[in-house]
């Protein structure tokens, strides 16, 4: 019989619930897990396409020391005696830990227990600054406790919901598809405040396209707006709050009238009346927000003007009633609760004296971190001054996520050594290590993660891990041992760890911390995915926090915070006039080392693009499809053009997907600067001024080759997994001499027979390289933009030996007779491409979103490409609409 096992889904902070089933033939499949509170049985795209991303091709498989095979005893003695070194010669905080909301639990737990209480240092940081930091602070301001007070349910409980600075579509779709469940069944009222119009904007009954960064303006005048109607709850203000005065007169010398608000914001003052209204007069109310939110010069600021609102009306803690920050990460949570902030202790606790005293002796610590170490920017800044020697980098790439990344590699360069853990062989920041320690990923590591509701769940492993990969939390305790620390880290499993993390979080609690998990002491390691806080054995989580009060600072009430609106740090001016916004796309996760190696996920965004308002790009002299050039004052990217009327106009988006593993000149980080939340120390990711201008491509080329493809040094390049093959998209502004040469340098060697085609005058050159009449590769050259279609490239990949006709075609460079390319992937599901669509609508019968699910299936599993497929049947509708008035003028 197939063997289950039930885990949750790698990605994002939803923190799905997924069911893998092992077949009979070896191979897997997975599927949502009904039982799961998070997602009740949905996926996402991605989150469908896990076991096509189980490919240990790109595995690293051996520890590595300078660029040579290891073995694993020779490279932790390297690590540890480095780490050694660096702290008996230049005291604890000479060292430092990077790590990862990609961790599990336990290893997040045991790294932060080796650096804290035995290093002696808090020079541990996580990626989680670059994505929820500013939340974390905004709760602990506001509640003197990071505790997320609702949960997923309040999502379908509310009458309105707030998405601010939240692509929930793309970046959390199954909270999306609950949502807009909600919306079919009990009529949602859903208002998204973006600069940028997104997929998430499909079901919204009103989109506030926000000036970016002006937020604390608009939630400031909403508070002002109901404070001065009467909309506070005076009741739960009066008995568990402080400083609402302070606040609302903050609030109202920030925002003394609508008109004020709008003008700043950017928007209509009749649209901001009614937001407010609505808020104002809407009992139920949860406001979502996320990286729009946190990752800002003011991101604090902006949590906290958030939660002075449902503070006011007491819409906290009530089922469908809340302020709701969603975490990017699939354990940006875990990575809160152990301490893997440097500038928090463990189990929630701070660097107060008592707390730091507690944690001692729960510990048993020899050496406890006295104060909070340094913030990921500034962490890699006191590289650059000397002051960090030593450096561990765990499960994330900083060299490509890092802001000012330029910055970051020449830290990476000069710290004295680096190592890294990491599932993969090859990624920016690997190359820069000293040592690299292979590591277990999903499916064959054993830990647990929390969700963005608190939500606690096991991941389980499903396959062994290939060859010396190591879980992250066995090779930190081995380096422990190896410092000295032994007795401290022996730890036979996972289990063990998470049971002394459930220990501390209990120890000397008694209500005191938000975060207690007494209700797991002593029991199985198989539990079921559960809320915390859980603070008595049997009972169940507790679902929603605060109604009642009960915060955790010193009086139990919650603070108001006053705060005002402040531009961003640095603003757009004639040399950088545009704002350059980053984020995420659909289908990608990260720097797409899992993501990246499903053919289905990767049609979806093939290239790293830009995408601007057709205005601008007429301005600069840009159109859909081109390469542009974009630039600021720390760096420079090449990326294709994607013209985007959702687009404002003076900003530019660009995914932070790509990297120096899978194209040129693409990493959107080396564009923006390190400038932070002076509160959290998160970076302004969202607002970078930037110029624009056209990249002159003399050619365009397309290689597609069935092995591994050799690095180009062209202007522009990136690749993307195929069926069968590697599909890689070329351009350069400079002439190439020999175009056979640079076809054969571009693919892999051995022995092939050439098939070449050249027209210099017509600048269209092909050629084919074959084995055994099997095709190895394929280039396509152009001037224009006429390359083939890749659906008929890659299916030629498919055929044992390629007959006449085949050969033909790939001289001619198009398929023999009407080849049909699905074109980039809208449904990924069903592999539904948008040519697919757009054909499907011009027959005239598909004029829905359902009509096309029911006949296409696009859109029916985890309908994350519901919002696409409406914008490609407004825009064909719309297309058609205009040709039928001009035939009618004709
Ligand atoms: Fe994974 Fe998608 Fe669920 Fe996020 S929403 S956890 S990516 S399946």
């Amino acid at each position: 019989m197939a063997e289950v096992v039930r885990t949750t889904c790698p990605y994002c902070g939803v923190g799905c619930g997924v069911l893998v089933t092992k077949e009979d033939d070896g191979s897997y499949t997975a599927q949502g897990d009904p039982d799961h509170p998070a997602n009740l049985g949905r996926l996402c795209s991605k989150g469908s396409a896990l076991v096509e991303t189980l490919d240990d091709n790109a595995r690293l498989l051996y520890p590595q020391m300078d660029g040579k095979r290891a073995f694993w005893d020779k490279a932790l003695a390297r690590v540890s005696s480095e780490f050694k070194y660096a702290i008996d010669t230049y005291g604890p905080d000479s060292v430092a830990f990077y790590v990862s909301g990609q961790l599990m639990t336990e290893a997040y737990y045991v790294a932060n227990k080796l650096m804290k209480g035995y290093i002696g240092s808090a020079n541990i940081d996580t990626n989680s600054r670059l994505c929820m930091a500013s939340s974390v602070a905004g709760h602990k301001r506001a509640f003197g406790s990071d505790t997320v007070p609702g949960n997923y349910e309040d999502l379908e409980l509310a009458d309105m919901v707030v998405l601010v600075g939240s692509n929930l579509a793309w970046c959390h779709p199954v909270l999306y598809q609950r949502l807009t469940a909600a919306k079919r069944e009990r009529g949602t009222h859903i208002v998204v405040v973006d600069p940028r119009k997104t997929a998430t904007c499909d079901i919204a009954d009103q989109h506030l396209a926000l000036k970016s960064g002006t937020d604390v303006k608009l939630f400031n005048g909403l508070l002002s707006h109901m404070a001065e109607l009467g909309s506070t709850d005076r009741g739960f203000a009066q008995a568990h709050t402080t400083g609402m005065d302070e606040a609302l007169e903050a609030a109202r010398f920030d925002a003394p009238d609508i008109r004020s608000v709008a003008e700043v914001c950017g928007l209509d003052t009749a649209d901001v009346l009614d937001f407010y209204k609505t808020f104002r007069r809407t009992p139920k109310v949860v406001t979502v927000y996320s990286q729009g939110v946190n990752q800002s010069s003011r991101g604090t600021d902006k949590v906290n003007a958030i939660i002075n609102c449902h503070l006011l009306t007491g819409r906290i803690g009530k089922p469908g009633c809340g302020p709701f920050s969603v975490t990017g990460q699939p354990n940006a949570m875990g990575g809160r609760e152990v301490g893997g902030l440097a500038n928090t202790l463990a189990a929630h606790m701070d660097f107060d004296d008592a707390s730091i005293d507690r944690v001692r002796r729960f510990w048993n610590a020899p050496r406890m971190a006295q104060q909070p170490g340094l913030k990921a920017v500034d962490l890699f800044e006191a590289i650059h001054r000397g002051k960090i020697k030593a450096l561990w980098v765990m499960a994330t790439n900083p060299a490509v996520s890092m802001p000012d990344a330029n910055r970051v590699r020449r830290a990476l360069e000069l710290c004295q050594f680096v190592a890294v853990s990491d599932c993969v062989a090859h990624n920016d920041t690997i190359t820069y290590a000293d040592v690299v320690l292979p590591t277990t990923t999903w499916g064959e590591r054993d830990g647990t993660v929390t969700n963005s509701e608190r939500r606690i769940s096991r991941q389980r492993p499903f396959r062994d891990a290939p060859g010396e990969a190591r879980e992250d939390w066995d090779i930190i305790c081995d380096v422990a041992g190896r410092m000295g620390y032994g007795a401290a880290f022996s730890y036979e499993t996972a289990g063990d760890i998470f049971q002394e993390h459930a220990e501390l979080s209990a120890f000397e609690n008694n209500g005191s911390r938000d975060f207690d998990l007494s209700g797991l002491m002593g029991q199985p390691y198989e539990f079921a995915p559960v809320q915390w806080p859980l603070r008595h054995r049997g009972g169940g989580g507790q679902e929603r926090m605060f109604a009642e009060g009960g915060f955790y600072t010193p009086d139990r009430r919650a603070r108001f915070l006053a705060v005002r609106y402040q531009q961003a740090v640095h603003q757009p001016d004639t040399a950088y006039p545009l704002v350059l916004n980053t984020g995420r796309v659909r289908d990608h996760w990260h720097t797409m080392t899992r993501t990246g190696l499903s053919a289905r996920l990767g049609r979806h965004r093939a290239e790293p693009t830009v995408e601007l308002h057709p205005g601008d790009a007429e301005r600069y002299g840009l159109v859909d499809g081109s390469l542009a050039k974009l630039a600021s004052p720390q760096g420079e990217a090449v990326l294709r053009v994607r013209v985007d009327d959702g687009q404002q106009p003076g900003s530019v988006f660009v995914p932070i997907h790509w990297n120096d593993t899978n194209s040129a000149n693409a990493v959107v980080s080396r564009l923006v600067g390190a400038v932070t939340d002076p509160v959290s120390g998160q970076p302004e990711s969202k607002h970078t001024p930037v110029s624009v201008s056209a990249y002159n491509a003399k050619w365009q080329a397309l290689v597609v080759t069935r092995g591994l493809p050799v690095a180009s040094d062209n202007g522009y390049w990136t690749q993307i997994t195929g069926e069968g093959c590697v599909l890689i998209a070329v351009a350069d502004s400079e002439d190439v001499a020999d175009w056979l040469s640079w076809a054969r340098d571009r693919v892999d060697g051995g022995d092939r027979d050439w098939l070449s085609y050249s027209d210099p005058a017509g600048g269209s050159h092909r050629f084919a390289a074959l084995q055994n009449g099997m095709l190895q590769a394929a280039v396509f050259v152009s001037r224009h933009s006429d390359l083939p279609s890749l659906d008929w490239v890659q299916a030629q990949f498919a055929l044992d030996a390629l007959g006449d006709v085949e050969r033909a075609g790939l001289l001619a460079g198009r398929a023999p007779g009407d080849a049909f390319d699905s074109g980039p992937m809208v449904c990924s599901c069903f592999s539904v491409g948008i040519n697919d669509l757009r054909r499907a609508i011009a027959d005239g019968t598909m004029l829905s979103v359902e009509a096309i699910g029911e006949a296409l299936q696009a859109g029916t599993n985890c309908g994350s490409c519901k919002p696409e497929i409406q914008a490609v049947l407004d825009q064909e509708l719309q297309k058609a609409e205009v040709n039928t008035l001009r035939q009618e003028v004709a």
